[in-house]
């Protein structure tokens, strides 16, 4: 019997996999519900996400759409025009002399060969080499910012670049998917598949019974905030290195819909470079992404490597700051909220650093009993990739 701790997408890919190779599985959480800080709610004509809008499309999350029985979804044709700020919106955000150094620099660093992250090297560090400074700070941070959620100066290159290009085989779509139904109808729609092919849950148990030795058909999917004290506090200590500095970050997702809402976001969404000064990391126009999402609705993300105090903002100091940043995004901008609802997640993402860096190399061995979003891979299919590939070795091993 396969005991996976954690009912989160990395817990119930997990299962799924298993479940697909004939192997009886049993799915524990603490919390009474699956899905982890996965969730959909349809209020007052928007559809809220809690966390996650998407998959990356790739042949195995469109078989485990077609296996769960649920149309894929994919993103509208208007989501193409995606923009970085710089003196307003642009979807090219470098001037012509910057393009030209980063055309030149990244060309020399393919023919050199010195284009791939050194061990220990900063992204930031990575991206002054490869691209150049305009590249690193209009480029390259506003896009970490929409994943990372943290400054390029602080994070890891190999790990970034790492979890960013890892190996997956396309089957027929591109970018971004979901359902109709948002991602907690995927969640739901895979809790199910899994019930019917004989997987147990035990949902609300406090956690503790987490054996303090992992057996070896046990796998843990809880998330890194969680894993990491679960390491220290138990007899793991003494299989798993914990390097110092270990750090997870914060976010908070907010969707509002407006009253007046004469200024629509025309595309995927806007991101924020650093240097720019914005108190939100990026924003996201759903309805502009898929159909279904309701009436015209963003999501603003913000982060507490920018917003140190995050965490303890009240509703109204971070809608503040929202609709500061708005009134920058479009000049003298007059909405009014009409809807709100706010999600914070303190701890929710690993922080890609060096440190994450060091713990991975030394605990790879382990690490074929842990799944989640801090070991290499921070995006769902990335994480649903790694899974496959973890049942694939249990199996190996446990044929000899
Ligand atoms: C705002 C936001 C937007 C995002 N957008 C995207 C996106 O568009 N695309 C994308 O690919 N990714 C996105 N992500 C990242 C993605 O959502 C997460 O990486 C992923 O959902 C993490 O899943 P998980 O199962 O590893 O962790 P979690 O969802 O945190 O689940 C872990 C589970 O473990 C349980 N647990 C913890 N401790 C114990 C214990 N001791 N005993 C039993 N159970 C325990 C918890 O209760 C929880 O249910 C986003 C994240 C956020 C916060």
């Amino acid at each position: 019997m396969i005991r996976i701790i954690g009912a989160g997408f990395s817990g119930l890919s997990l299962a799924y996999f298993f479940t697909k190779k004939g192997l009886p599985v049993t799915v524990v959480d603490k919390r009474p519900r699956t899905g982890g800080v996965i969730g959909s709610e349809f209020r007052n004509n928007m559809l809220i996400e809690s966390a996650a809008n998407g998959f990356l499309a790739s042949e195995k999350i469109e078989e485990m759409f077609a296996d769960i029985g649920l149309p894929i979804l994919t993103t509208n044709t208007e989501s193409r025009k995606k923009y970085i700020y710089r003196n307003g919106a642009r979807r090219w955000p470098l001037t012509f002399d910057e393009t030209l150094v980063l055309i030149f620099r990244s060309i020399w660093a393919i023919v050199s060969g010195t284009k791939s992250a050194q061990k220990g090297e900063t992204l930031s560090a990575w991206a002054s080499r490869v691209l150049g400074a305009a590249g690193r700070d209009y480029l390259i941070q506003p896009m970490v910012n929409g994943i990372f959620a943290q400054e390029t100066a602080k994070l890891s290159a190999k790990l970034v670049l790492g979890s960013m290009f890892f190996k997956k085989r396309r089957k027929r779509l591109r970018g971004l998917v979901s359902a109709r139904g948002g991602m907690g109808e995927v969640i739901q729609k895979l809790e199910q598949y899994l019930k019917t092919h004989g997987v147990q849950f035990e949902l609300g148990s406090d956690g503790k019974n987490i054996s303090e030795n992992l057996q070896h058909n046990t796998f843990l999917a809880i998330d890194f905030h969680s894993a990491i004290s679960h390491f220290a506090n138990t007899n793991l200590k003494d299989r798993v290195l914990i390097k110092d500095g270990l750090a997870s970050l914060s976010l908070a997702r907010v969707t509002i819909t407006y009253r007046n809402n004469l200024n629509q976001i025309d595309g995927f969404g806007v991101l924020f470079p650093n240097k720019e000064m914005f108190f939100s990391l990026g924003v996201l126009a759903n309805t502009k992404i898929f159909e279904n999402r309701g009436e015209y609705n963003e999501s603003w993300i913000l982060g507490d490597t920018v917003l140190p105090d995050l965490m303890m903002l009240s509703d109204e100091q971070i809608l503040d700051k929202i609709m500061s940043d708005r009134r920058r995004l479009f000049i003298g901008d007059k909405a009014e909220i009409k809807d709100v609802s706010i999600h914070r997640w303190p701890n929710v993402i690993p922080n890609y650093d060096i440190s994450l860096e060091h713990f991975l190399e030394s605990n790879a061995a382990f690490a074929s009993q842990l799944t989640g979003n801090y070991l290499g891979v921070l995006g769902l299919t990335g994480i649903h990739e790694r899974n496959s590939q973890l049942v694939e070795t249990y199996l190996e091993r446990n044929k000899k």
